[in-house]
């Protein structure tokens, strides 16, 4: 393997742009990494070979001419989420429905990264339409966790997460409807942001669940998580739900956190998030990993959010009901996949052998779901229910933010589990998500960031933290210094304890 694969997104940034290292030579040992292990972890559904060379030179030529970097992360390259559009680029959404279809639009996060300088390697696998916790719903097959082939990577954005600890990518974009970005993170060893919704335009990212689907950076650190961050974040005419504000000083805070000072930091420990569901591996680490925090200055303060309990029950009633409005338009008529086209058939037939044949299993279960909370006699019952646990549980945020600066938990209630293990128990893969979907329903900002690993099987745990909308700063300063604390403990940066990988053929 090539060790430039193993250097950070600012380690490389540093060395593209003092000339030490092109960018093409980068994106080339990215692409060679992928091709000798992807087909062992298959993170990615389309790697776009021609098009990351050809903006890794662009960015070689205007460096070669003296110009400066267009962006501090310029000729890095990343991996992209197959749910935001990229202009001539397949996009599938992990779904047979999309499967050839090739958008003629950027999303404002793909154009924003091209902007930057920042070189698309291509698109991550996912569970269809972002739908799951483990990548098995994916119509293409699934991602395999880099540190155990016969384990999930997490989800929906396995692919993202898994082509980070594959060292396929240093850097790569995921979306968080409800855990997606932080659950891959936290089960692949790898850090996972979700902003505050609003932070980053959703302008061309497929929409899910569209007042909870947040895009982030996905990275092996968390200040290269912040460089990516500024990157795509800010205000974007072409989104209304964007906020009109000044992005927060994420890098600056990430920079501070790695001077490893918490003082005056209040840290509130949810205590909700424990007990029953919760691998004592995992409880340990997190244990451990709020006795770093205190080490570091922190005062750790216990915090109870009463309705978080309600958050994941509220949140598979929201999210299939904007669900089924959402996905109503893949309709065999505009684009995307048609079948059931005969002499006598219907528009209606036409539509519904379509979605029969395009949309798996999970996708036509939220659908239902949805269709049904949302019908007139249950609407009050099931949609508006769910509606006041959602103000519930910002209230509960409300006040604990009042106690403290930040919010802790573990990211997920167990480690990465086995291929096949879920699939047909639904309810058992929504529990993935236990912990993440509070931080949805209320539009917070949170951050995964990796604890070592559990002491019961050997796997990745993560860490989340939580902070008020708007204060997505406190995620990084607080993730950058618990990240210098827990390498200085284990004597090294987690993720170069990956194991190596099974090249491909062999
Ligand atoms: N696992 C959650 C779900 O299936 C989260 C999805 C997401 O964040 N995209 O809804």
């Amino acid at each position: 393997m090539s060790d430039v694969t193993r250097l950070t997104a600012a380690e490389l940034a540093e060395k593209i742009h003092t000339r030490e290292l092109t960018a093409e030579q980068v994106t080339q040992a990215h692409l060679d990494r992928i091709g000798a292990v992807d087909d062992f972890v298959h993170t990615f559904l389309h790697v776009d070979t021609e098009g990351a060379l050809a903006a890794a030179r662009a960015v070689d030529a205007e460096l070669d001419e003296g110009r400066a970097p267009r962006s501090p992360l310029a000729g890095v390259p990343l991996a992209l989420k197959d749910v935001l559009t990229t202009d001539g680029v397949p996009t599938t959404c992990g779904s047979r429905i999309l499967e050839g279809w090739v958008p003629p639009y950027d999303a404002t996060v793909t154009r924003r990264l091209r902007e930057a300088g920042v070189v698309i390697l291509g698109k991550t696998n996912m569970d269809e339409f972002a739908m799951g916790s483990s990548t098995e719903n994916s119509a293409f097959g699934p991602t395999h966790n880099p540190w155990d082939h016969a384990r999930v990577p997490g989800g929906s954005g396995g692919g993202s997460s898994a082509s980070l600890a594959a060292f396929e990518a240093p850097l790569a974009i995921g979306t968080d409807t409800g855990g997606s970005i932080r659950q891959p993170g936290a089960v692949t060893g790898t850090v996972g942001v979700k902003p505050t919704y609003g932070g980053v335009s959703r302008y061309g990212l497929v929409a899910f669940s569209s007042s909870l689907d947040q895009a982030g950076p996905c990275a092996r650190t968390v200040l290269d998580a912040a460089l990516l961050h500024e990157v795509i974040g800010g205000h974007d005419p072409m989104d209304s739900t964007s906020i009109d504000a000044p992005l927060p000083p994420i890098v600056e805070a990430a920079r501070r956190g790695a001077s490893a000072d918490l003082s005056g930091v209040r840290v509130g420990v949810v205590s909700e998030f424990a007990g029953e569901g919760y691998q004592a591996g995992v409880q340990r680490s997190f244990e451990a990993a709020v006795d770093v925090l205190r080490s570091l200055g922190a005062e750790v303060v216990e915090v109870s959010c009463p309705h978080f309990v309600y958050a994941l029950p509220a949140y598979y009633l929201i999210n299939p009901s904007e669900c089924s409005s959402n996905l109503a338009r893949f309709d065999a008529m505009r684009y995307g996949l048609r079948v059931g086209e005969s002499g006598d058939s219907s528009a209606e037939d036409v539509m519904r052998a379509t979605r029969e044949a395009g949309f798996g299993a999970e996708v036509k279960r939220r659908i239902m779901l949805g269709t049904f909370a949302l019908s007139s006699g249950y609407y009050d019952a099931y949609y508006g229910q769910a509606q006041k646990v959602r103000t519930l549980v910002t209230r509960d945020f409300d006040a604990a933010f009042d106690k403290a600066d930040v919010l802790v938990s573990p990211t997920t209630p167990t480690t990465a589990f086995k291929i096949g293990e879920r699939v047909d128990d639904p309810m058992a893969m929504y529990r993935a998500d236990l912990c993440t979907v509070p931080a949805n329903l209320a539009g917070n900002a949170a951050i995964s960031v990796p604890s070592g690993l559990s002491d019961e099987d050997g796997l990745p745990v993560g860490l989340q933290v939580m902070a008020p909308a708007l204060a997505d700063d406190r995620l990084y300063r607080v993730g950058a210094a618990y990240e210098v604390a827990r390498d200085r403990a284990s004597g090294g940066s987690l993720v170069y304890r990956v194991p190596e990988l099974r090249e491909s053929g062999a």
